[in-house]
């Protein structure tokens, strides 16, 4: 490893992985060093990507991103959560939000409550007890001051690396156009240019590989083996289109379950979204086209694509002088929408252990450890929708609800069916009533709770819990209709 310090870095590729990592480096370290990206019209981008996790806003707020501003740029709306359909059984709902659920006590999360109200025959949902479920299946929205609702937003994804590459022009990042033909490695390995089709050769300290499923750089050059989850996340195959909106935007995406994998609707201010995410082995790509077009609704606005992946991930993300961010690292599944915030988290990390003065393992492989307990993380929580299922309709459910999962994953299942307990890992992104609606929305119910609620005179409980229904219930009947605030608050300058 060249031991030098870190003038310049170049970032190979601009999807929205490259834009981000330009975004934020140029703004918040362009004082410091040099930003380069090189990307290709001709390949041209993975082009979806377009819905969201409330970190988001986080990062956006960190680079200094306007929200109307980018809201019009990007025909974004607001994003309150996911609603599952067919994942328990066929036939089943429910709904993942954001935000907070209940009130928990120091001792019991909100869970252990609303089971002891069920014991006594209080029977309304889990979801009653979250502002941001109700808001969205009212299709109602509005920020608070006081920061209350908890969201984040459904996008154009093309737009957004558009609007992310101004950003970033303007802060000073450079970009060539063009197609890297060679990457130039010095004698010990590390990388040292990209050889454009031109001739042009772009050199520099430390290189990102924004490359998408390609992996130029981490793979391709580097030759970093790829950990292979397939086994755990059978689904490799995706087709997109986009439509006509025929009505107002809702604020949630919805994924409805199939025989062999999933479709996702997300509405933006002029247009939909929409994917069918299938594994081959169990539906052929013209099978997946035809179940796709059967079910979406509006004039098809684009051509069916077929997009092929592999889940997994590479083994390191950061080898050499070479960090990889967004697809080239790795990719879960689109379920639960994690990729474009976790090459944010990625590149904040990145920043806080930048080697501004030389590049150290330690430092390397503490940047590993922390972006593989993330992933792992997530990785659980998604192949946790696939494995607690009812459904018995189909080869490819039969599979999953019988396949072997994560002992980590595992633990989790087991520690709430029998306990009723849920919690956030060190370095994950979800909380823990991510797990608590999802483990719910799909049967898994616990078999105890906390037994200091008990403690409470049924008068009480009645009292409380009703109490935090009707505040909810008070809080969206105020709010406006999601589609009018939009379009309100994006014409608003
Ligand atoms: P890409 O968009 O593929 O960009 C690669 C870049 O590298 C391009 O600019 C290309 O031109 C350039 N390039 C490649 N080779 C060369 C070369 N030789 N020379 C020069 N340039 C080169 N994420 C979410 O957060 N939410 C979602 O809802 C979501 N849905 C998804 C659905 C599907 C079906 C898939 C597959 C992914 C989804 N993702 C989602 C992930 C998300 O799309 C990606 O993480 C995101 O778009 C980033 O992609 P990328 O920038 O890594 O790669």
């Amino acid at each position: 490893m060249q031991n030098n310090a870190v003038k310049k870095v170049v970032i190979a590729g601009g999807g929205t992985a490259g834009w981000v990592a330009a975004a934020a480096l140029s703004k918040k370290l362009g004082e410091l060093v040099d930003v380069v990206l090189v990307e290709s019209e001709q390949i041209g981008t993975v082009g979806v990507g377009e819905a969201t996790i409330p970190p988001m806003r986080v990062f956006h707020s960190l680079i200094g991103v306007d929200e109307q501003e980018f809201m019009r740029a990007t025909e974004a709306v607001f994003k309150l959560g996911i609603s599952f359909k067919n994942w328990g059984q066929v036939g089943d709902e429910y709904f993942h939000p954001f935000g907070t659920t209940g009130q928990s006590s120091f001792l019991a999360d909100f869970q252990h409550f609303w089971l002891y109200g069920k014991s006594k025959g209080i029977d309304a949902g889990f979801g009653e007890y979250n502002l941001e479920a109700q808001a969205a299946l009212a299709n109602k929205f509005a920020t608070s001051k006081n920061g209350r609702i908890n969201f984040a937003y459904h996008l154009d994804a093309t737009r957004y690396a558009q609007y992310l590459r101004q950003f970033s022009e303007k802060l000073g990042a450079k970009r060539i156009e063009g197609k890297i033909q060679n990457v130039q490695q010095h004698e010990n390995g590390d990388i040292k240019a990209l050889e454009l089709e031109s001739g042009e050769v772009v050199e520099g300290d430390l290189f990102i590989d924004c490359t998408g499923f390609t992996g130029l750089l981490i793979d391709k050059t580097l030759n970093v083996p790829f950990e292979d989850w397939s086994h755990w996340l059978p689904c490799n195959s995706a087709i997109a289109v986009q439509t006509e909106s025929v009505e107002p935007a809702k604020p949630y995406v919805t994924c409805t379950a199939h025989q062999a994998g999933w479709q996702w609707h997300i509405p933006l201010q002029h247009r939909v979204g929409n994917g069918n995410v299938f594994c081959s082995e169990f539906m052929s790509d013209e099978q997946a086209k035809q179940h796709l077009l059967d079910n979406v609704q509006g004039k098809v606005l684009t051509e069916p694509r077929v997009i092929k992946y592999k889940t997994g991930r590479r083994k390191v993300f950061w080898s050499r002088n070479c960090v990889a961010l967004g697809l080239s690292s790795g990719f879960v599944e689109p379920l639960e929408s994690t990729s474009i915030y976790l090459f944010m988290i990625g590149v904040t990390r990145l920043m806080k252990i930048f080697p501004f003065h030389g590049i150290t393992q330690t430092a390397i492989d503490e940047y590993n450890r922390q972006a593989i307990a993330e992933l792992e993380n997530v990785r659980d929580f998604i192949v946790l929708h696939y494995h607690a299922t009812e459904r018995e309709d189909s080869e490819f459910w039969r599979y999953c609800k019988n396949m072997d999962v994560p002992d980590s994953l595992t633990h989790r299942i087991e520690l709430f069916r029998e306990n009723g307990l849920a919690f956030q890992g060190d370095q994950e992104m979800f909380r823990l009533e991510s797990w608590t609606h999802v483990m719910l929305g799909q049967g898994i119910t616990p078999k105890r709770y906390h037994s200091i609620f008990s403690t409470m005179s049924d008068e009480e409980l009645v009292g409380h819990l009703s109490n935090t229904r009707n505040t909810i219930a008070e809080a969206v009947s105020k709010m406006p209709n999601h589609q009018e605030f939009v379009n309100h608050y994006c014409k608003a300058t």
